[in-house]
């Protein structure tokens, strides 16, 4: 972990006896802010920021001013939030194309991010399939987010992983078929998936899912904002969102490619009662009747107000338009990397791709990479980088550098290939250091961050 800040600033271990003066904590957070900036605004950093705009951000602060300080939660003094809330589902809602079949009326969840929107989607099959089993089971993709089994082991749903193809990028879809059994509630799908930014076959899992009678939740966390764009743009895009038939629920980031500021998604559901049945209530609490949409207390109105806020302002021609020119950026990064025979992409993606090699560690590029300023994602089984192409890269000579750089990252890799590479996989990218592997590394990893300026009592 890095601690650039403690020769530089003081050191709080308690709460200061006296406060700090304002104009001194915004001079510190102001130079930490500037610095830390300067890591992404070159274009040269995978996914993270994914508008990079600060004339966008600015406005998104101003609109999350207004209401930062308002619980959603005590919604007869905030209007507005019931306003914002319900008009960024109806958005969300009409970009996936939910629809009204049979009985089923869509609906939606805002959540504060795709784990939690994941989260909420496997509360709601557990919940909904209880009267049909207690030993409910998933089956997702080796390449779907780790967020699944997260929610599996909190909620007690295993979770089945399906190999994928890694040529393709795609799941096993004869695998998937072959594990559904009675106690199944959901299949998995991605849309793109994270890794190598390729689309399960939505439409085959569905029809999967129709035949065998359980859920299909596609993971749209990444893709959602983006693809329903590519496909208007007349990318190849297969269809992928709530218009397939089967597909039952699907995540949305609006704090990635929905240009928000971080905290919020969006659960789609195809059926109003499958967002029901995962609802937590109260009603004989002495503290009064306790209600709340989702696993969150206490919401900031300034998120639902900021999320609106990026939504309506952009509108339709604004999301276009930047998909357009990231999609764009991506195809150009792409065909770099397909002018070396040494290194292979996976699959066939759009905004987000990832490639590997066989001749040496892939390692190699980004160790080099690195050195040239750039901050790649890591990934393993096979090694493999990928790179999130946001609206940074699309900045003039981004993809120019890219290309460079690149090639001699290659000579680099190729020179080097008898030794071990210095940088690993792990997911957020962290400079330097041991990967953590086994248990002691990770929790000791985990308190490197949080527990650091923890104040000591003298022995
Ligand atoms: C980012 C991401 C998630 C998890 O979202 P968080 O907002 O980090 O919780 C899930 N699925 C995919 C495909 C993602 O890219």
């Amino acid at each position: 972990m890095s601690f650039p800040y403690d020769d530089r600033f003081a050191i709080q271990r308690a709460l200061p006896d006296v406060g700090i003066p304002r104009e001194e904590i915004l001079t510190q957070l102001e130079a930490m802010s500037a610095a830390e900036d300067r890591t992404w605004e070159t274009g040269q950093c995978s996914g993270t920021m994914y508008c990079g705009d600060h004339d966008h951000y600015d406005f998104l602060n101003h609109a999350f001013g207004y209401f930062s300080h308002v619980n959603t939660l005590q919604r007869d003094m905030c209007p507005s939030a019931t306003k914002f809330e319900s008009e960024v589902i109806a958005m969300t809602l009409d970009l996936l194309h939910a629809t009204p079949r049979g009985d089923a009326t869509p609906a939606g969840l805002i959540t504060s991010g795709g784990s939690a929107s994941i989260a909420h989607a496997v509360l709601a099959y557990r919940e909904a399939n209880r009267g049909r089993t207690t030993q409910p089971n998933m089956i997702k993709p080796e390449t779907a987010h780790p967020a699944f089994s997260k929610a599996g082991h909190l909620f007690g749903v295993e979770m089945r992983v399906a190999p994928v193809d890694r040529t393709t990028g795609q799941v096993d879809l004869d695998w998937v078929a072959d594990h559904v059994d009675d106690d199944t509630v959901a299949l998995v799908g991605s849309a793109t998936n994270y890794g190598y930014g390729t689309i399960d076959p939505i439409e085959e899992l569905g029809e999967l899912a129709l035949r065998h009678d359980v859920g299909l939740h596609v993971d749209g966390c990444l893709g959602g904002f983006i693809l329903p764009f590519a496909r208007e743009l007349g990318y190849d895009v297969p269809p992928f969102d709530l218009a397939v038939p089967g597909v039952t629920t699907m995540s949305a980031d609006t704090h990635k490619y929905g240009y928000a500021l971080k905290g919020t998604s969006v659960l789609a559901f195809n059926d109003q009662a499958l967002r029901n049945a995962q609802y937590f209530y109260q009603t004989d609490w002495s503290g009064g009747k306790y209600c709340s949409p989702g696993m969150d207390g206490s919401r900031s109105g300034g998120l639902l107000a900021a999320t609106w806020a990026a939504m309506v302002s952009l509108g339709r021609e604004g999301y276009r338009r930047y998909a357009g020119e990231i999609l764009a950026t991506a195809a150009t990064m792409r065909a770099a990397v397909e002018e070396h025979p040494e290194l292979r992409v996976i699959g066939r993606p759009t905004f987000l791709f990832s490639f590997t090699a066989d001749d040496f560690d892939v390692y190699h590029v980004n160790d080099f990479l690195r050195t040239r300023g750039w901050r790649l994602n890591g990934q393993q089984y096979p090694n493999a980088l990928h790179i999130a192409v946001t609206r940074p890269q699309t900045q003039p000579g981004v993809a120019e550098r890219w290309a460079t750089d690149l090639a001699a990252a290659v000579d680099y890799a190729r020179a080097h290939r008898d030794q071990p590479a210095q940088s690993g996989a792990i997911y957020g990218g962290v400079p330097g250091g041991p990967t953590p592997e086994t248990d002691d590394l990770i929790r000791f990893f985990m308190a490197d961050m949080m527990d650091h300026q923890m104040a000591v009592p003298e022995p």
